[in-house]
């Protein structure tokens, strides 16, 4: 079926948590699930149709921990039926098999795939080797649940071509470029042209650039015909020195920069089409 009354629409994502920012950078930051489920159903009134979500144990470390997981997607899904990506590393070093089970319990629509090991931070190693890839492709194809392909350099995107020769990933694909984490490459704009020219016909994509550079690289990739993203996992500015109360600003400025550039957001239910996730087993 046609996809051309879906070219003007743009898919905004937010990532309200993430695995690296603490509340000593920002008190506002949603830790517990009903924190984050309570953000994420008022940025998806604000617009976002995907909700990327990381849990935390009550002290605020990264987690898999899949009874958190679990609370959270509940409280999510008695809120609103915003698309749900559940990531797949939670922070870093975390147990790999932990790391897949969210995938397996919950079969969320989406779900992160990192195409590849990278120093991370210039302090450790964000290990996602070969086993683990094939592992936690062929239980996503198995589970029908979408990967978003993380992109955090170049050769990742090989890899992932890799896993799509071998059947570990599914085409149309979803990348997403994520630019600016030290270790992987730089957000710049140039940066970004090049990875997008990359991509093979019919891939979906996204990109996002962490700290000062995401609005710069927010409005190139719409101009682009990308998807974006936002949230406290990325970003904790509103504006230069000053901290967004909540991952809603975000999205609000989100969705003026798409309106300034003649497109709109896309609900949930567009998203699913757009990523070609309607036949998938949405999450309970
Ligand atoms: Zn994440």
């Amino acid at each position: 079926m046609s996809k051309d009354h879906l070219k003007n629409k743009v898919i905004l994502t937010v990532a309200t948590t993430g695995a690296v920012t603490r509340r000593e950078d920002t008190p506002y930051l949603p830790q517990s699930p009903q924190e984050i489920a309570d953000e994420v159903s008022k940025c998806y009134q604000a617009g976002a149709a995907i909700a990327h979500i990381h849990v935390r144990e009550d002290d605020g470390t990264p987690s898999m921990n899949i009874d958190k997981f679990r609370e959270t997607v509940a409280l999510i899904r008695e809120r609103c039926d915003i698309v749900i990506n559940l990531t797949s590393s939670g922070g870093i070093g975390l147990d790999e098999d932990d790391r897949i089970r969210p995938i397996v319990e919950l079969v969320p629509e989406l779900a992160t795939f990192d195409a590849g090991t990278m120093n991370w931070r210039h302090e450790t190693v964000f290990d996602n080797n070969p086993k683990f890839l094939e592992r936690l492709g062929s239980e996503m194809v198995n589970f029908g649940v979408k990967p978003e392909i993380e992109v955090f350099d170049a050769g990742m995107l090989y890899n992932a071509l890799h896993y799509i020769k071998k059947g570990m990933i599914k085409e149309p694909m979803h990348v997403q470029f994520v630019l600016g984490a030290p270790g992987g490459i730089a957000a710049t704009i140039e940066n970004l042209v090049f990875l997008k020219g990359l991509l093979p016909e019919n891939t979906t994509w996204s990109a996002f650039g962490i700290g000062r550079m995401s609005v710069p690289i927010m409005m190139t990739t719409i101009a682009m015909g990308g998807h974006i993203r936002v949230g406290m996992e990325d970003n904790i500015f509103i504006k230069k020195g000053v901290l967004a109360k909540s991952n809603v600003e975000f999205v609000e400025q989100a969705k003026r920069l798409v309106a300034e550039i003649g497109k709109e957001l896309a609900t949930p239910d567009e998203a699913r089409e757009i990523l070609s996730l309607t036949s998938v087993i949405k999450s309970k």
